[in-house]
């Protein structure tokens, strides 16, 4: 197929590469596959500054493959939650990938979350999720663990659990098939988007590459490269930082379905869940703490004292307006850190659970979690920025994975460069 695109003819020495992408997460990989699908004309080159895959968001979340039900129906979210859902799992099972189809129970806490779910319930419908309101009597038969508080709750048959780095891998084997470049290790010092180039180091070697369009995907770090090309002055990314619980082998309870709250929607996390993965095992989790360091996975390591300062004054900002309801998510997550406070927040699904049930896991993951300087507020929907020859796809947090087919789609048909 020839194509008549922009990207490689705007400069008079050709591009070394047609296509640049930073960041080779989910959302990289996806934004490379479909381009490559559609246009195996094009040169498609990805930088990455790891050593392999999956090091950050990408190779750390649950793997549930939401079904579209949580997100406002004119939101970009909304708009590519439910398609991508259904292409990624298609094509896990078209390459012999595992899925767990065990679906999702959403539950209720207290008797006045009735409204929130039939909201839940609409906003599913509208989004072309397929979704089902049922008695609390049929609660037993998905689990006799759970507490709900209504007379209702939310089967989602839809939802499903892979393994993210699985998936990851497959993905990078199908691109490099197809011609993809994938450059790990690559230490971008230097972007000079005037000359459409940049600059980056790999061991101790300095190579440049010159592009013809350029995606940035560089999850927590979006931010702070599309600041090189003088763009989103007016965000940053917090970073969240989600840890896990692991319900221990020895426990009387199981769980094989996922099982998740009603969230609070003024806020953009789905508050802690209960998820069983491929190998058998359930997961507890994840809280939305405010973490020290865009990689502050354990401990102090990767702590980034200006940030954590922008953090703290940021959050204070919006504990004082109190926006979007900010002091409830204090007062209910912000601690959740903390076991005790964990605990609890399991309980409230599942009341019967004991603090010896659970053992910390190591899976941890960090949200890249948009901040509006400006409206002083949390980013709920993804984001994307166009610069001159460039997208940034800002925001790219749940269900970025979910829907990273249909999103990649999405932006290439917004970076305008195949009009
Ligand atoms: C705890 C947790 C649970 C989640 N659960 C789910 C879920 O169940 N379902 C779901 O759909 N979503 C979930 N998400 C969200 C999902 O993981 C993300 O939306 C998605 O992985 C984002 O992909 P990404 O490619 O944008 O980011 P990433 O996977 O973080 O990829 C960014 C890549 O950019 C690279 N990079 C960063 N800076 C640079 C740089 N300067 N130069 C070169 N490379 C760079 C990084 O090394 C990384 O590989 C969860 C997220 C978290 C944190």
């Amino acid at each position: 197929m020839s194509v008549d695109i922009n990207v490689s003819q705007t400069k008079e020495n050709k591009a070394n590469t047609d296509i640049l992408i930073i960041g080779g997460g989910m959302v990289g990989l996806s934004l490379a596959f479909q381009i490559a699908k559609k246009y195996p004309d094009l040169s498609i080159k990805i930088l990455d500054k790891e050593k392999g895959l999956g090091f950050h968001n990408s190779g750390r979340n649950s793997g549930v493959l939401h079904a579209g039900i949580y997100y406002e129906p004119s939101s970009l979210k909304a708009k590519v939650c439910v398609e991508g859902s259904r292409r990624l799992k298609e094509w896990c099972l078209s390459e012999g990938l595992e899925v767990l189809l065990c679906g999702k129970i959403i539950v209720t806490q207290n008797e006045n979350q009735d409204k929130q779910l039939n909201l839940l319930f609409e906003r599913g419908r509208k989004n072309g999720a397929s979704v089902e309101l049922i008695d609390q009597k049929d609660l037993k038969n998905f689990s006799p663990y759970v507490y709900n508080a209504t007379q209702k709750l939310i089967w989602s048959p839809n939802t499903c659990v892979v393994d993210p780095k699985s998936v990851l891998n497959k993905l990078a084997e199908k691109l490099v098939e197809m011609g993809v470049e994938i450059i790990y290790g690559a230490n971008i010092f230097k972007i000079d988007s005037y000359e459409n180039k940049i600059n980056y180091s790999i061991n101790l070697n300095t190579e440049s590459c010159s592009y013809g369009h350029l995606f940035n995907c560089c999850g927590v770090n979006t931010d702070l490269i599309a600041k090189k090309f003088g763009i989103a002055k007016e965000y940053i990314i917090l970073p969240f930082k989600g840890i896990y619980w692991k319900l221990k082998d020895s426990s009387s309870l199981s769980f094989n379905t996922n099982i998740y709250p009603v969230p609070d929607l003024n806020l953009p996390f789905l508050g802690v869940h209960i998820t069983p993965n491929l190998n058998g095992e359930v997961y507890f989790g994840p809280t939305a703490i405010p973490a020290f360091g865009k990689e502050n996975y354990y401990g102090f390591n990767g702590f980034d004292p200006l940030l954590t300062g922008q953090f703290i004054a940021n959050l204070t900002m919006q504990w004082l307006k109190n926006s979007n309801g900010f002091r409830k998510y204090s007062y209910e997550q912000g601690l959740n850190g903390l076991k005790p406070f964990f605990l609890k927040a399991a309980q409230a699904i599942v009341p019967t659970l004991k603090n010896e049930d659970l053992i910390k896991s190591s899976k941890v993951g960090i949200r890249a979690q948009l901040f509006d300087n400006k409206k002083k507020e949390l980013v709920q929907d993804f984001k994307l920025i166009h610069g001159e020859n460039s997208t940034h796809v800002l925001n790219a947090i749940s269900p970025a994975f979910t829907a990273s087919f249909a999103l990649a789609d999405l932006i290439i048909k917004k970076s305008k460069i195949f009009d």
